[in-house]
């Protein structure tokens, strides 16, 4: 094994996957070199010159495999002169010994397998399809009737089978496997980055609740600070100053906000998911009601049909439900702003959908709102961190389901979720939710 490394040039043993590569192909060039040394006596025996004559020239072509490999160094070269003395001696052995019926047409088709191990894909494909046009011509050739002479006796064709076929074998298991390597180790890579990928990521979910818990406090007490200073010193200064008053606090609230959200997002990775009994149509009351006294929202309706009973936690569903509903009634300027809330039970899963009369969006964003702060407005427009939707993403995935929207802009946006069955609290779930519609509420 240690002559087949010195063999290599040291520049080469750096990269594994290279070196492997080029270790496979010194081992079957020596094959070649120790084939072809040993046809030459056979073939003399025989008294097939042309045979001994190029089975020569082989040895020759392999010794200077070696010399190219040493002086250029580089794999792709090698590649080259490899692929190219191998196809004109198999075609020139193929000649002198029947044609495509010839034994070494074994050897021919082993320069495939060896070219994937020295270029890229396309490089490998050409030298693949120079070989199939070789191969064809001469198939062309003899169904035509050119007369392709049997050099070799019976015995010595016998042999010559043998060998070709067990190179050939050889080859085929040598390269399969050095590809096998390969792919494990790069599978073996990409577990390792995953689990870095993931570690980073929780790291990062860390960070964000460490930072946005720490910020908490100092933020409230500059809010409290702001509203006793407005309500002490309101008298003493001037309207800029009340102005500039404003504005502190409005930001100061917005960041709040934003701090809450983010601390929301990512505290809702970690959240064990309560198995209680958790009728739906309570959570759309509770929320109703909630938006109920927000002035903001006036002149609104919310339809929602009657809902299943569910084996799931009442906060996370209160929270997605709030979410989706609260931006149909935000991003929305209907004169009668309409959400509607439709359950259908399916074959396999249970689908909600949450209808709006609002704003809508185009194609383009249908993904992109489920990423973190990713909004299509500015707070100046619509108030807002851009976490909402993707808190919801994250609920859903939790608790099994997909989401998803289909919209148009300036005609309002239908957010679709599915969920397991599993997640139903009992068969009789249709029977349980006929009393319970909630259909047309207005406030
Ligand atoms: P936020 O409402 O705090 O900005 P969300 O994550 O809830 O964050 O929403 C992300 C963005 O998706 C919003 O800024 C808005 O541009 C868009 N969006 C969400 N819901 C709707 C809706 N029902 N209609 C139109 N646009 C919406």
């Amino acid at each position: 094994m240690s002559f087949v490394k010195s063999l290599i040039p040291q520049k080469l043993h750096a990269d594994r996957k290279i070196f492997r590569s080029v270790y496979a192909i010194v081992i079957v060039d020596l094959i070649i070199l120790f084939v072809s040394l040993s046809f030459i006596p056979i073939f003399l025996f025989i008294d097939f010159m042309e045979g001994a004559y190029i089975m020569f020239y082989s040895s020759l072509a392999a010794l200077g495999y070696f010399v190219i490999l040493k002086s250029s160094k580089n794999l792709t070269t090698c590649g080259h002169y490899f692929a190219f003395q191998s196809i004109v001696i198999c075609l020139s052995m193929m000649y002198f010994t029947g044609g495509i019926s010839s034994p070494f047409i074994f050897w021919l088709f082993c320069i495939c397998p060896v070219s994937f191990l020295y270029f890229k894909e396309k490089t490998a494909l050409l030298w693949t399809g120079i070989i199939i046009i070789s191969f064809l011509t001469l198939a062309i050739a003899q169904i035509f009737g050119y007369p392709f002479v049997q050099h070799l006796t019976p015995k010595i064709l016998n042999i010559t089978w043998v060998v070709n076929f067990l190179f050939g074998v050889f080859i085929f298991v040598s390269t399969f496997r050095s590809f096998q390597i390969g792919l494990n180790k790069v599978n073996q890579k990409l577990k390792g980055t995953n689990s870095d990928l993931k570690n980073s990521n929780h790291e990062l979910e860390r960070f964000a609740y460490i930072a946005s818990h720490d910020l908490k406090s100092p933020l409230r007490s500059v809010i409290s600070f702001i509203t006793l200073f407005n309500k002490r010193y309101k008298s003493q200064i001037d309207e800029k100053g009340q102005e500039f008053l404003d504005i502190i606090a409005t930001n100061a609230d917005q960041m709040q906000h934003l701090i809450e959200d983010i601390l929301e997002y990512s505290k809702s990775k970690d959240r064990v998911i309560k198995k209680e009994k958790v009728d739906l149509n309570k959570v759309l009351k509770q929320i109703i009601s909630h938006i109920d006294s927000k002035d903001f929202y006036l002149d609104g309706k919310i339809q929602v049909s009657p809902l299943p009973i569910v084996k799931s936690d009442f906060t996370i569903f209160k929270q997605l439900f709030q979410n989706l509903i609260d931006n149909g009634l935000k991003y929305n300027h209907s004169h009668h702003k309409l959400v509607s809330v439709r359950y259908l039970e399916q074959k396999t899963e249970l689908y909600f959908r949450i209808k709006d009369n609002g704003i809508g969006m185009e194609e383009a964003y249908f993904e992109k709102i489920f990423e973190m702060f990713q909004r299509l407005h500015n707070k100046s427009q619509y108030q807002g961190t851009g976490i909402g939707l993707a808190v919801c993403k994250k609920i859903v995935q939790q608790l099994g389901g997909k989401i998803w929207v289909t919209s148009k802009l300036n005609e309002g946006s239908i957010f679709h979720l599915t969920f397991p069955k599993s997640i139903l609290w009992s068969k009789k779930n249709k029977k349980d939710i006929k009393d319970k519609s909630l259909l047309g509420i207005e406030f």
